[in-house]
């Protein structure tokens, strides 16, 4: 913990820890040392993490990125994070991302962005988003481990840009209680690592029932470390042919053949699969996404949590919600929410938003007929190229910086499990990772192929 600390202090300019709870840290740690003297150590007990800002923890700011949240400090602990607690880890603090989880290069931060570690040639990059500042820490060792969250990518995509490991588990598998919600039907926690046998330990503990989440399944959770056998001889590896798009990158078209031969080498058989209704994929979750945010963000009004804007005099309740709101949320959060209520409205439900919600299904149903043909696990880029540089999409079009979940966002529409795992360089030494998806609750298999390919 003093070994982090240190180095967190050393490194402010990535901009990855945006509250410090290194008091907190310490008397964890402390209780950590008197269990391990004790001979009584659970699972991750002195174990060093930096915490997403979207968690809930007890007494520390939990912001979710946005001056919206100023000053809110929960009296109550995300079921996700008290897990690692009981199990003896210790929060460092709470690290950066993109305001609300919107967004993928962490550049909608209240705090302003955090910096990918990796540099070509001095110029900044983004570590992707929204769990920027997790897969920061992560890849610059200023913690072991980072919790994450995922609604179309952002555990798994700032994991490939930052050369780390980050799991998005079945949609069910963690607990949602205490995290921010962005797209409740979307929404899963998960971890960021250095390894693929981290996050089978992370995730582990992080998941699990609970009757505090309605949503979240009461299903048994296998021994994720002991299955890391790295034996996948006779498994079917699927190659979706929707995924090679056009104009994609000669290096990333090679990272995924490199991939699939190595898996191939390790005894699995390669197989050549459709998902037909890919390309629909991106404009369902940006119709569904902003929709349920919409209605998320509802409570953010001035009057329960966090910031309220100053009033005039003869200002009534409807000034306090449209001046409180229009202080507190960023561009992209007030986008998202200005898309959600008209995909919503009476006009409009049907022709964007149930359409979506048919064509989520189609997605879905594509990805169970490929594992009811006996695919174990699907093999894909992590994302369309490696890490860009900080300024270059958030000043263009937003919908160029949407392009960026084109690989990560059916996963999260059809609830399925999806691992990012670092696996190449490209021509100017950044980071790359492919992504496996795998059948529902299979998180277990899915980490030991990930495994044979770390
Ligand atoms: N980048 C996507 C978005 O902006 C995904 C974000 C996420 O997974 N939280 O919606």
């Amino acid at each position: 913990t003093e070994a982090c600390l240190t180095e967190i202090e050393g490194a402010g300019a990535l901009n990855a820890f945006v509250h410090d709870t290194s008091d907190l840290a310490r008397e964890q740690a402390r209780a950590a040392d008197v269990r391990i003297k004790a001979g009584d150590a659970p699972s991750l007990c002195g174990i060093p993490l930096g915490i997403k800002d979207l968690f809930c923890t007890r007494g520390v700011p939990s912001q979710a990125a946005s001056a919206i949240l100023e000053g809110f400090r929960p009296e109550y602990e995300s079921t996700v994070t008290q897990n690692l607690f009981d199990a003896g880890a210790v929060m460092l603090g709470k690290l950066n991302m993109d305001e609300f989880a919107m967004g993928s290069s962490n550049e909608t931060s209240v705090y302003g962005n955090a910096v990918n570690p990796w540099k070509v040639d001095d110029r900044q990059l983004t570590p992707g988003g929204s769990s920027g500042g997790s897969a920061a820490a992560v890849a610059a060792d200023l913690c072991l481990a980072a919790t994450g969250t995922d609604t179309g990518g952002s555990i798994r995509q700032p994991a490939a840009f930052t050369g780390i490991t980050g799991i998005k588990p079945t949609y069910g598998r963690c607990s949602r209680w205490g995290i921010v919600a962005f797209a409740s039907s979307l929404d899963q926690a998960g971890p960021m690592t250095k390894t693929v046998r981290d996050s089978a330990i992370m995730l582990q503990t992080m998941c699990g029932h609970d009757p505090k989440d309605s949503t979240s399944a009461d299903i048994p959770v296998p021994d994720f470390e002991a299955m890391l056998t790295g034996d996948i001889k006779g498994k079917v590896i699927g190659i979706p042919r929707e995924y090679r798009m056009d104009g994609m990158p000669a290096e990333i078209e090679k990272l995924w053949a490199d991939g699939s031969a190595m898996l191939k080498d390790a005894g699995a058989e390669i197989r050549d699969i459709s998902l037909p209704h890919t390309k629909y994929a991106l404009p369902a979750y940006y119709v569904i996404a902003p929709a349920e945010a919409s209605s998320n963000l509802a409570r953010y009004d001035g009057v329960r949590y966090g910031h309220r804007a100053r009033l005039e005099q003869g200002d009534g309740i409807t000034e306090m919600y449209e001046k409180t709101r229009a202080e507190g949320f960023g561009d992209e959060v007030k986008r998202r929410v200005m898309v959600g209520t008209y995909v919503l409205s009476a006009g409009f439900y049907d022709a964007y938003y149930n359409r979506a919600r048919k064509v989520r299904t189609l997605i879905k149903r594509d990805f169970e007929q490929v594992f009811d043909a006996g695919v174990d696990a699907i093999l894909t880029p992590a994302t369309p190229s490696a890490a860009f540089g900080l300024g270059e999409m958030a000043n263009a079009d937003p919908v160029q910086m949407y392009l960026n979940d084109v690989f990560t966002v059916t996963v999260n529409l059809a609830g399925l499990p999806g691992i990012a795992v670092p696996a190449g360089i490209d021509a100017k030494g950044l980071p790359l990772g492919l992504q496996l998806i795998g059948r529902p609750w299979e998180e277990g298999d899915l980490l030991n192929t990930a495994y044979a390919l770390e």
